[in-house]
C-alpha cells in the first residue's frame, strides 16, 4: 500500500487516527447531550435534537472544532466538561509502535489536527502523545479546516513540504479529499476510527484497521 522510499514527510491526523475517536464520539453525542438536557431541564431526546441541529449547521467549518466557540453558543464550559470523561482519550492499538518506527526510520512525525489547541492540550497531557511526535499543528493556527483548500496553502507557505512525496493519514474522506485536491500524492484512510464502533466503509482512498498494515520495515 505505501512505498516508503517515495515518502519524505508523514502528515497524521489525531483524532480517530492516532487517537481512539470512542471519547469524541461520545463527548459529543452523549455527555455533552445529558449535560445540556440538566442544564437546561430538556429531556435528553430533547435536548440531542435542538444540539444536532446546531452541529449539523456547523459541520466541516472551523467552528465545529472550536472549543471556545461551542463554549459560547451554549453556554457550557466544553473543555472542562471534556476533562469529565478524559479517561476515554487513548491511543488507537499500535499507533505507538507505529510513531516509534517512524523515528527509527527518521521520518519527521508532523500532526495536523483540526481539534482546537485547548482540546489538543487536554490530550496531549493526558496520552503523553506529544513524546512520540517532532511537530504539531493545528488548523485553528491557520484560521481555516482542513477540508479547505485554504489550509493546504497557509499550512504550506509556513511549513515547507513536497506534496507528492508526502503521505497524509486521516479518518476524514473530507479531509482527503482536500489533501488530494491539493496534491498530497500519498493517502490512507482509518476504517475504524472509533473502538466502539465497526469498520466503516471507505470510498476512493486505501484504508486500514491496524498501523501494523502500513509500517516500514527494516
Ligand atoms: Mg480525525
Amino acid at each position: 500500500m505505501i512505498n516508503w522510499q517515495d515518502i519524505n514527510t508523514v502528515l497524521l491526523d489525531m483524532d480517530g487516527t492516532l487517537l481512539d475517536l470512542h471519547f469524541d464520539n461520545h463527548f459529543w453525542q452523549h455527555y455533552l447531550p445529558t449535560c445540556y438536557g440538566k442544564a437546561n431541564d430538556l429531556s435528553i431526546r430533547a435536548s440531542k435534537q435542538v444540539l444536532f441541529a446546531q452541529f449539523a449547521q456547523q459541520a466541516h467549518k472551523l467552528n465545529w472544532y472550536c472549543v471556545d466557540f461551542w463554549s459560547q453558543q451554549l453556554g457550557l464550559d466544553i473543555v472542562s466538561l471534556k476533562r469529565d470523561v478524559k479517561d476515554k482519550i487513548r491511543f488507537r492499538p499500535d499507533t505507538v509502535a507505529f510513531l516509534t518506527a517512524l523515528k527509527d526510520k527518521q521520518i519527521p512525525r508532523t500532526l495536523v489536527t483540526n481539534a482546537h489547541p485547548k482540546a489538543l492540550d487536554l490530550k496531549l497531557e493526558h496520552t503523553g502523545l506529544g513524546g512520540y511526535l517532532d511537530h504539531i499543528f493545528s488548523s485553528h493556527q491557520f484560521g481555516a479546516p482542513k477540508e479547505s483548500p485554504d489550509f493546504w496553502q497557509r499550512f504550506q507557505a509556513q511549513y515547507r513540504f513536497d506534496p507528492a512525496k508526502t503521505l497524509l493519514i486521516d479518518d476524514s474522506v473530507s479531509v482527503l479529499n482536500a489533501a488530494k485536491d491539493y496534491g498530497i500524492g500519498h493517502l490512507v484512510a482509518i476504517a475504524n476510527p472509533d473502538s466502539q464502533l465497526g469498520s466503516i466503509p471507505i470510498q476512493g482512498f486505501p484504508a486500514i484497521h491496524d498501523f501494523k498494515e502500513i509500517l516500514p520495515s527494516e
